[in-house]
């Protein structure tokens, strides 16, 4: 089926009274990037107080929907089809639009809007002219007014007739850059992709800050993460991964800090590191993974101990979510499969055989009052190296002036 345009329907928004107007540019803003693409240049995008319409002029309709899924602020859109307010051209319509679908379906209904008062026929009359031609041309079709699999909306306005029917769920919650930004530390672990994503959907920019211990840890443990950061990118057209060189730190640590509270200083150091990365880069809040209970570092004691070194409020979207839960939602964002690779993280190179699971701040300070950390932390930050990420690649810096 060809498709002329793609109906979008805001959702969540459309309860957010006078601020509306701004919700609706920054989702028509993170439209138009996520659709930043040379196959895309075709497209025109109308954005009304109520909804939003992409022109397709000819794109795909498919790949298009495919990027419309991921975008937030969107509770559902539709494809939909132009054709002249003519009564035979709508049936004609009507009958292709039935033999485009996708998916076999057993019953219909036809429903007929009817914005322009002057059109000859009556709404009942153009529901019955098109479901009357669609059934002589489906025998296998019937109708059902009450729970049909699908409903063929017409409307018939001004300057044409448009019909849509399926209706596609969106990934709902806020636009993009409506809420600031944050920090999301990203291990190549199976939760802290799904945690970064849940605080996108509230609309807050994320960037990514990933500690890497080479030659502890390799290459591919880099680039797994990198490939976690672009299914995230899929949602907001382009990903920043600040990758912090972290072998020192932990060596240090490895060496002056007894071994069951090494883990400790640990999360407390990439904490700081965070924090600093934060600073630098303007955002308002750092993001984790972590679920209670799940390993010794997330016990409410070792949270405790290591949320000291920081203010800045650290946002834990997994925080009470069991680990089958999290499993489901990383294989539907798409980052299962990339997190079950077996390479190495920095953390699970260095994690002691007894971490401790109720460590005492007290404690932590006096084995951390020892050592000098400050220069190199100082050190990791300045040595942090910031790689972009997009759909479908990894960019090198020089390019960046195209996208931003
Ligand atoms: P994940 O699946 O996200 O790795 P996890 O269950 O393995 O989580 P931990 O390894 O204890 O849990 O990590 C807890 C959180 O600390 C992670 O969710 C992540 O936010 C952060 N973290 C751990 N390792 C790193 C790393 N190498 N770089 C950046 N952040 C990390
Ligand atoms: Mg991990």
């Amino acid at each position: 089926m060809k498709f002329d345009q793609i109906l979008i329907r805001y959702g969540e928004l459309s309860t957010k009274g006078k601020n509306r107007r701004a919700f609706v540019a920054k989702l028509k803003r993170s439209i138009k990037y996520a659709l930043k693409d040379k196959r895309f240049d075709m497209l025109e995008i109308e954005a009304t107080r109520d909804r939003m319409y992409i022109l397709l002029n000819g794109a795909d309709y498919r790949e298009v929907a495919d990027r419309l899924k991921k975008i937030f602020g969107i509770q559902s859109f539709s494809p939909v089809v132009v054709v002249e307010k003519e009564i035979d051209a709508i049936k004609q319509a009507g009958l292709d639009y039935i033999a485009g679908l996708e998916k076999p379906i057993s019953t219909f209904k036809v429903t007929t809007k009817r914005a322009d008062k002057s059109f000859p026929l009556e709404t009942n009359d153009i529901n019955r002219a098109v479901g009357g031609h669609i059934l002589w041309h489906n025998q296998q079709l019937s109708v059902d007014v009450k729970k049909p699999d699908l409903n063929l909306v017409v409307e018939i306005r001004k300057e044409a007739a448009y019909l849509t029917g399926e209706i596609i769920q969106g990934a709902g919650g806020l636009p993009l850059n409506s809420s600031g930004k944050a920090m999301l530390m990203l291990s190549g672990g199976i939760d802290s992709p799904v945690a970064g994503y849940l605080t996108m959907k509230r609309g807050i920019e994320v960037e990514c800050i990933h500690f890497y211990s080479p030659p502890f840890t390799s290459e591919r443990s880099k680039q797994k993460v990198l490939d976690l950061a672009e299914v995230l990118s899929y949602s907001c057209g382009h990903m920043m991964v600040h990758v912090v060189p972290f072998t020192d730190i932990q060596k240090k640590i490895q060496q002056q800090i007894p071994e069951n509270y090494s883990m400790t200083t640990t999360r407390r150091l990439m904490l700081r590191i965070a924090d600093a990365i934060a600073e630098k880069q303007g955002a308002l809040a750092i993001i984790t993974g972590e679920s209670l209970g799940q390993v010794a570092s997330q016990t409410l004691h070792s949270m405790n101990a290591i949320n000291e070194v920081t203010t800045t409020p650290i946002i834990r979207p997994l925080i009470t979510a069991d680990k089958l839960e999290i499993i489901k939602q990383a294989e539907e964002l798409g980052t299962l499969e990339i997190s079950n690779r077996p390479y190495e993280d920095c953390c699970t190179v260095f994690t002691p055989a007894n971490p401790k699971t109720m460590p005492r701040r007290e404690k932590v300070n006096y084995y951390e009052s020892f050592i000098e950390f400050d220069e190199l932390i100082e050190a990791a930050v300045n040595h942090t190296e910031t790689i972009h990420v997009k759909p479908g690649k990894t960019i090198e810096n020089s390019e960046m002036d195209d996208l931003l």
